[in-house]
């Protein structure tokens, strides 16, 4: 992989946005390869088609790249709030690669994955409907919001100008793919508790600790009525999946073996 960006590519478009985008499009097409098989590279997809950028000839995985000048912030803009909605449910959401780009360095300083399987519905937050005015009036697209991704569930590419060797990429994402075990609709229950588990910042958590995030789960859910219950039942779905062991008495350890976990338990 080599981070910078191929800048004459975008001198035959006036506008920054397309400049931008054939720039970081091109710059995939020559180095991203694919995190969950061997596959050295990408295809680009067909022409025009909406949904993805890329995809993988050997696992037939699909990816999005999203690239920004700008760091990436909690928020990232994305497609029709209902799509994608309907994308996770259905279990056919992209791989999603987000890429922020340094003007002056004219290279690529962060990627990072969120795989398909990753995005829960409460990170999917509704734009407003754009104005009568607009060329495409009433249509909602959507936020990612990426607080309400657990980060181990998020894989790092490059971090601050630094490349993260492919075979520990891939093994990030082996770990987590142990989610798609999990039938869809069912995942954003899993993955909402996941990032309570974290929120916590503690490796030993009780499950009291989790009981005190029963009011946020509960307006994110409202539909369900014993949210304790719903906890319970994730946590031991969570240490199914290898996310938490069980350490008796209510008592449990988060093992965040990701190698996106950067943050310090006191
Ligand atoms: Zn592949």
């Amino acid at each position: 992989m080599h981070l910078i960006l191929d800048r004459s590519l975008g001198m035959a478009y006036s506008s920054k946005a397309q400049q931008s985008r054939v720039i970081t499009e091109h710059w995939g097409l020559t180095n991203l390869y694919c995190p969950s098989c061997t596959s050295n590279s990408l295809q680009k997809s067909p022409n025009n088609t909406p949904v993805y950028d890329y995809w993988c000839n050997d696992c037939t995985g699909i990816f999005q790249l999203k690239a920004s000048s700008r760091p990436i912030g909690h928020k990232i803009a994305d497609a029709a709030y209902d799509s994608m909605v309907a994308a996770i449910l259905e279990n056919r959401c992209p791989h999603l690669f987000v890429l922020h780009y340094g003007v002056v360095s004219n290279a690529v300083e962060n990627l990072f994955l969120i795989p398909g399987f990753s995005f829960p519905v409460s990170a999917i937050e509704k734009r407003q409907p754009l104005r009568p005015t607009a060329r495409r009036a009433g249509w909602v697209g959507c936020n990612i919001v990426l607080s309400n991704i657990p980060k181990e569930l998020v894989i790092p590419i490059v971090q601050q100008s630094m490349i993260v060797p492919a075979p520990i990429v891939r093994l990030d994402f082996a770990r987590i793919s142990k989610l798609q075990s999990v039938v869809a609709k069912q995942r954003t229950w899993l993955i909402d508790v996941l990032n309570c588990v974290r929120k916590i910042k503690k490796a030993d958590f009780t499950l009291q600790d989790v009981y005190r995030f029963e009011p946020l789960l509960s307006t994110m859910h409202p539909q369900n009525k014993n949210v304790l219950a719903k906890i319970r039942q994730q946590l031991q779905m969570l240490r199914d999946l290898g996310f938490v062991e069980f350490m008796g008495r209510g008592r449990y350890t988060h093992r965040n073996e990701n190698s996106n976990a950067t943050e310090k338990y006191s």
